[in-house]
């Protein structure tokens, strides 16, 4: 597998040149800072327990004896606002531990699964407002992925339009039909396969952009993330945190980004909902910002035998 080849995601439509050779290229610049999980450079924290005033109220909490557990509150610093008539939406963030975690790894079982089902309650929470019409949850790992702030917290940006990143996945779902929808094709793929639960599946796609570049989907077609229940979130909290632990095995705790990807307001049947995780085993260079195209030294199948190999037991 030496031989460079192109690929066309079914799904984005991308296309993607497979450089196997490109990975012995000399190289004096470094690519990817590790994130870290030190806590050497801790300055004050809005987001550690005792300094809840300096933050927006909570729009959602969870608590136990301790305190809470989970924080979803209006960001602070919005891109988006629904008082806006520019730029209309809303923007919350997701606070998923009291502990001053800098990596999801780092989060216990429950604590990942309690994240998941409040994406879903918050999805259902922006339906409530008849202007918004898709909903973008995402999570950024380490400074080099955007994280601006150390404690972990993922965020929601709802907005009135489908971008188009997604209006191009809901139109290639489309045409290709229910029946022969490519993400439960990917989900039964034996080669790009990294972990399975009951429901759910970790895969390397096709033509991902990135080396490593891993999805997380239901193995049943699901058009609505919102749709999922505790005990779902709970199995996929398992699964995301197996995954996680072989991606900062295999590559030296990578910065990521992950993102949600679920049907708009107008439910659209033929999409199958899907997390894309995104480490930075490379920058976007000139090439790929000119083009679309993108250039990847590590083919899928590689990817996903290396993470296979890695996988807590
Ligand atoms: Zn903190
Ligand atoms: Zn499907
Ligand atoms: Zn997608």
């Amino acid at each position: 597998m030496n031989e460079p080849e192109s690929r066309t995601c079914p799904i984005s439509a991308r296309t993607v040149i497979f450089s196997p050779l490109r990975a012995a290229r000399p190289m004096t610049l470094r690519h990817s800072q590790p994130h870290s999980r030190s806590e050497a450079n801790r300055s004050h924290c809005p987001f550690c327990p005792g300094n809840e005033h300096e933050t927006p109220a909570d729009v959602f909490t969870t608590h136990d004896e301790h305190g809470w557990q989970l924080r979803v509150l209006p960001n602070k610093y919005p891109a988006v606002d629904l008082a806006s008539d520019t730029a209309l939406g809303i923007h919350e963030l997701f606070i998923p531990c009291r502990e001053h975690y800098t990596t999801p790894t780092q989060l216990s079982e429950p604590q990942l699964g309690r994240l998941l089902l409040a994406y879903a309650d918050r999805i259902r929470a922006c339906w409530d407002h008849p202007q918004l019409n898709s909903v973008n949850v995402f999570q950024n790992v380490g400074a080099e992925a955007g994280a601006s702030l150390a404690h972990l917290h993922s965020q929601l940006i709802a907005l009135p339009f489908i971008p188009a990143e997604l209006a191009r996945e809901y139109e290639q779902l489309k045409k290709a039909g229910v029946s022969h929808c490519p993400i439960c094709e990917m989900a039964g793929h034996p080669s790009r396969m990294i972990a399975r639960t009951a429901n759910f599946v970790a895969t390397c796609p096709y033509a991902p952009r990135f080396s490593h570049e891993i999805w997380l989907l239901p193995q049943e077609h699901r058009s609505r993330y919102e749709t999922i229940t505790l005990a779902e979130a709970t199995e996929l909290g398992q699964l995301v945190r197996r995954v996680l632990n072989a991606l900062d095995c295999a590559l030296d705790s990578p910065a990521y980004n992950w993102f949600l990807h679920t049907s708009p307001r107008a439910d659209q049947p033929h999409y199958h909902w899907h997390f894309e995780l995104i480490p930075r085993t490379s920058r976007l260079a000139g090439f790929e910002w000119g083009t679309g195209v993108f250039i990847n030294s590590v083919f899928p199948e590689r990817a996903a035998q290396e993470l296979r190999d890695k996988l807590p037991p």
